[in-house]
């Protein structure tokens, strides 16, 4: 699993800094957490792969949040894209996808978008795949955003081929019905149990997103034991009371989130335009008194999880 950071301001961009995108890789697929204004162009030049993109999740609908899919949807049209389209988010996104794809007039896709409107306050599952699972719950902000938690499914254990030939193993079902668990016996009557060829199971990786918020016990839930929390930090210290009257979070709020939920690595995002060069030092320095190993993201940054 990749995560690639495509914009990290708030509200809008800075000549370093772009408006929230970040983009999830995993077995292949794309997935796009958040669509501001310029994001294509950033995952052009981050190598974003676009043919397997099937699912956008929307936190909600700030433009600094929404203004990009307009223009990706036109050109993933253009490079005549087939699989269809999940776009999810707040109630109100319908109709704005609705809107990009009829104005002036409806423009035929070669695709099919499926948008799908999340009822205000879930919290709980909202996408399910054999391989993984979309969760997501109600954050604080002016007007109702939600946080998302990607879940791997837990892998199989590996198979150990060289003992399974040892043991006498022979290739067809009989290694599948190991790999699942069941004990088998071979035509000489041996019983094979699976923990003689099968390793123990590998925990799926984790990654939640939580923008825009203030400091709220969702986006903690959200983020509890994940391999990578990438949360908002709007503001430092000085400007507490700016981030509760604009219901963003502090780095030091977003770094108590991280610690507390006890995120494996902690990306703090979606700075405001006022910092820049060695103001954001100062915002790294807050945030790092909480979460020691914290990462400021940057444009076109990539984790590996
Ligand atoms: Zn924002
Ligand atoms: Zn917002």
């Amino acid at each position: 699993m990749e995560v690639v950071i495509l914009g990290t301001s708030s509200a809008a961009p800075t000549v370093r800094r772009g408006l929230s995108s970040l983009a999830l890789i995993r077995e292949g697929e794309t997935f796009l957490f958040d669509c501001g204004e310029g994001t294509q162009f950033r995952m052009l030049k981050a190598e974003i792969p676009r043919r397997k993109l099937h699912h956008i999740f929307i936190t909600h609908l700030h433009g600094d949040h929404i203004f990009g899919l307009g223009g990706l949807l036109s050109s993933l049209n253009l490079s005549e894209r087939e699989p269809p389209l999940h776009i999810h988010g707040p109630k109100g996104i319908k109709r704005f996808v609705d809107f990009m794809t009829t104005f002036p007039r409806p423009t035929k896709f070669g695709f099919e978008i499926h948008v799908h409107e999340i009822a205000p306050n879930t919290d709980g599952p909202i996408w399910e795949t054999r391989d993984w699972i979309v969760y997501t719950a109600p954050l604080d902000h002016t007007i109702p955003a939600m946080g998302f938690r990607l879940q791997e499914k837990d892998l199989l254990g590996r198979f150990d081929s060289e003992t399974a030939d040892q043991l006498g193993v022979p290739f067809g079902p009989e290694r599948g019905r190991l790999q699942r668990g069941e004990s088998i016996v071979l035509s000489d009557g041996r019983t094979i149990s699976p923990e003689l060829v099968v390793g123990p199971p590998r925990p799926g990786k984790a990654f939640a997103y939580c923008t825009d918020t203030a400091y709220c016990g969702a986006a903690q839930r959200l983020s509890v034991g994940v391999d990578l929390l990438v949360h908002e930090a709007t503001y430092g210290d000085a400007e507490l009371e700016l981030a509760r009257d604009r219901k963003h979070s502090t780095i030091r709020q977003a770094a108590t989130i991280a610690r507390d939920a006890e995120a494996k690595a902690f990306v703090a995002t979606h700075f405001s335009t006022r910092y820049e060069g060695p103001s954001l030092d100062v915002l790294a320095k807050e945030g790092r008194e909480v979460y020691p190993s914290l990462m400021m993201a940057k444009d076109l940054m990539r984790i590996e999880l």
